[in-house]
């Protein structure tokens, strides 16, 4: 490790739990997003080696495995606790245990992505320097900021050409409405690369020019002339990236915690994940400025991490492997108090207690040890469908959770089913996918043919595969006349009303019972819209 005392500066007040003295953990619970490829796998190893959690980078994602990420979910040919563990990565640094949420961030596009971002507290957005902001980084940047999330931004792999360090930070500035603050820079980049140097930490990583070594130790330095950091990389004064990094100390605003807290502003870290250039100061930075478990949208009042009784949510279901055997394991953020092994809670939807005789605590150290866990902490509860995402679980009872998001399906599919027979059966199925999370169910209001919707393509996949699998029967899809569809707010009885009338050919209702405007194409949707201006079309909807 190669951060010191300074690095841990600011976590005195990281809000930790005052009743939970019994384990003097403070949490960071995180996410990181990216488009595919921009290095998101790559950083994860370095972090948990940097952090301590694996000997050896590469230990957990061997090489072969790592592109069947996508699997994860369908999985019938993945060991299930793998799957289940890489979902949630713990380690434990300098007093402070990280809890880092994998968020399937490739093809597999996928509502669950969105809704594990309702489970962090901060998230680290990684950029290609080479590529800039990419589609999936800008949604699930929009994610983060429908949530309040703060975001540290890493722009990785500056050992290769890229755009140019201002040129980068522009376009962040621009394309997400974020001030920017360089907290480093990398002395030059490509072929030209000669190490990282941080303004935070006044250290310098140097590269040696003559080969693609990793990271070296940090050399303390007074400032860019200091003569150490030119003799260590054959730079001299005035050259352009010293003159651009000094540029760059003047030319950006200083770092404001309160700015970034309020996800106004992003501290920017420079590096390459490959050669482990930046990580230590990332993950310094996680240490220093993401913010510890913040109290939790709910009702009838936000929950507090200092509570001292237990609460959380689940926001994540992950389907079994053993196809006979319709286990889920559900996955929640502990929002407020100890929560132990045995510990019998209140779920909200239902009213039913729920006892947690098997919790799958994920440990950074000894899975064998702890058998409790605190706020910020996930913990994975096996259940045979007993628990549906957006479900809230309390000591108290009395609490539900709020916020979490559910996004229009931008893939609409009617159901082929091979044996019409069993039409009640696939129905079942449907709606149990549908309760999971993975897909909506929509009924039309008329006609008996029910539609399915999903955000991505990869969803899809896993209801037939599931289908087949788990209730024997197999599937098709085919394509409706439906291109999209919208939730509805409609402000009044009347209304409402003379809306369902006019429109009744273009409705159905989800699986909750909540009405769905479901449009051909853009232009009617926009059509329909104009006409009913005080209709509200709704493409997030928060359930409660
Ligand atoms: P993910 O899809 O975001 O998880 O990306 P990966 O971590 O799998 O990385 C995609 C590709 O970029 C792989 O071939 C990595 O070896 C490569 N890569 C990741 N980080 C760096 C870096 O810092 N420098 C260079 N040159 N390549 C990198």
């Amino acid at each position: 490790m190669l951060i010191d005392d300074a690095s841990t500066k600011g976590t005195e007040d990281a809000g930790k739990p005052a009743e939970n003295g019994s384990q003097p953990l403070v949490r960071r619970t995180f996410a990181i997003i990216s488009h595919p490829d921009a290095g998101k796998t790559t950083l994860t190893e370095k972090l948990l080696y940097e952090g301590g959690a694996i000997r050896e980078a590469g230990e957990v994602f061997a090489k072969g495995n790592r592109r069947r990420a996508r699997s994860d979910w369908m999985a019938i040919e993945q060991r299930r606790g793998i799957s289940v563990t890489s979902s949630v990565m713990t380690f434990e640094n300098d007093g402070i245990r990280f809890n880092l949420l994998d968020t399937p961030g490739h093809e597999d596009f996928s509502e669950d992505t969105y809704r594990t971002l309702t489970a962090v507290d901060s998230a680290i957005m990684v950029i290609d320097a080479a590529k800039g902001i990419e589609a999936q980084t800008l949604k699930l940047f929009e994610v983060c900021r429908l949530r309040g999330i703060p975001i540290i931004t890493f722009i990785n792999k500056v050992d290769r050409e890229g755009l140019s360090p201002f040129a980068l930070l522009d376009e962040i500035g621009d394309k997400l409405a974020l001030d920017t603050v360089p907290m480093s820079w990398p002395l030059g980049m490509g072929g030209m690369f000669r190490g990282i140097y941080s303004f935070e930490e006044k250290r310098a990583w140097l590269a040696d020019k003559a080969s693609n070594a990793p990271c070296p130790a940090a050399i303390a330095v007074t400032g860019l002339d200091d003569p150490a950091l030119l003799a260590g990389t054959g730079m001299r004064a005035g050259d352009s990236s010293l003159d651009d990094a000094a540029l760059a100390a003047d030319a950006f605003p200083e770092f404001l915690p309160a700015a970034f807290q309020s996800g106004d502003m992003t501290p920017v870290y420079f590096g390459s994940a490959l050669r482990n250039y930046g990580v230590s100061s990332l993950l310094a930075a996680l240490m220093r400025h993401a913010l510890p478990p913040q109290p939790q949208p709910a009702l009838p009042e936000p929950i507090d991490p200092a509570a001292d009784h237990v609460s959380g949510f689940v926001f994540k279901m992950q389907a079994n492997m053993d196809p006979n055997h319709r286990d889920r394991v559900a996955f929640m953020r502990v929002c407020s108090g100890t929560l132990k092994r045995g510990m019998k809670l209140d779920n909200s939807r239902t009213g039913k207690k729920l006892g947690l005789h098997n919790p799958i605590f994920f440990l950074a150290r000894d899975r064998a040890i702890t058998e409790e866990a605190l706020p910020g902490d996930i913990v994975g509860i096996p259940n045979h469908g007993t628990l549906r995402v957006g479900d809230t679980l309390s000591e108290r009872g009395g609490i539900q959770f709020t916020g979490l998001p559910d996004f229009a399906p931008e893939i609409l599919r009617r159901i082929r089913l091979n044996d019409p027979m069993k039409i009640k059966q696939m129905r079942r199925a449907m709606l149990d996918l549908a309760e999971e999370g993975i897909a909506r169910v929509f009924r039309p209001l008329v006609g008996s043919n029910w539609i399915i919707g999903v955000v991505g393509a990869l969803q899809l996949e896993v209801i037939s595969t599931r289908s087949e699998a788990e209730y024997g029967l197999p599937i098709d899809f085919e394509a409706t006349m439906y291109e999209t569809a919208r939730w509805l707010d409609i402000p009044d009885d009347a209304l409402n009303k003379r809306f369902v009338a006019a429109q009744r050919a273009n409705l159905a209702e989800d699986e909750g019972g909540a009405l769905v405007f479901l449009a051909r194409n853009a232009w009617e949707l926009a059509r329909t819209q104009k006409e009913w201006p005080d209709v509200r079309f709704l493409t997030v909807r928060e359930r409660v």
